[in-house]
């Protein structure tokens, strides 16, 4: 299996980047996100939960977080690849996410960091949220969700620098060109396997 890893700060085009990658790719989509606000849509005993958390800006606990990976990397053996967006995004769902793949005889094959200035973060979400209906997409949500990024997230990007797994991506210019690039990166290595 082929996994991959979309990282980088609310706004810098993860979800967009992550539906290149898996149409051209073949892999399977696995965003906590989308997830997560399904729960909520869905009006399920966790997506009361989880709302009262994504609304604030917070992280969802971890024990949620891992339940529905557990549940949703178990019916997807047949996959020829995995694409992890918006997770893992503590140090501790990284390790969690390391010893399960283990457990499968897999590993994450790379991790894509997409890097945009953050006034540009601010412009993408308040643009996005004119349509997405969001319920995070408000301004001080904003501030909290890059708050919780810069602290529980970022210390990811040493995690995998560590394990030789990182690839940063300028993700500032035009989604085409900044899909090419992931491209290039992604067909290297999987020359290499
Ligand atoms: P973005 O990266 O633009 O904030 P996501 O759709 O990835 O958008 O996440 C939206 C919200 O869902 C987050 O702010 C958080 O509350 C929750 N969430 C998503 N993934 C995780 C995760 N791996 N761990 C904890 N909370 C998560």
């Amino acid at each position: 299996m082929f996994n991959i890893i979309v990282l980088g700060a609310p706004g810098c085009g993860k979800g967009t980047q992550s539906a290149n990658i898996i149409h051209k790719y073949g892999l399977t989509h696995i965003s906590t996100g989308e997830i997560l606000r399904e729960e909520v849509e869905l009006h399920t005993a966790i997506g009361s939960v989880v709302k009262t958390f994504i609304d604030k800006g917070f992280l969802v606990p971890d024990d949620i977080i891992m339940q529905e990976i557990l549940i949703n990397t178990s019916i997807q053996d047949q996959t020829k690849g995995l694409l992890f967006d918006g997770f893992p995004r503590t140090l501790f769902q990284a390790d969690y996410l390391d010893d399960l793949l283990m457990q499968k005889k897999s590993k994450i094959s790379l991790v894509l960091q997409l890097e945009v200035d953050k006034n540009e973060l601010y412009n993408r979400i308040l643009n996005r949220s004119k349509d997405s209906q969001r319920s995070d997409d408000k301004l001080e949500t904003i501030h909290k969700r890059l708050e919780v990024y810069y602290e529980q997230t970022f210390p990811l990007i040493d995690y995998y620098k560590k394990q030789g797994k990182l690839h940063i991506v300028s993700s500032m210019a035009p989604v085409k060109d900044v899909f090419k690039k992931i491209a290039d990166i992604i067909d290297y290595n999987l020359n290499l396997i």
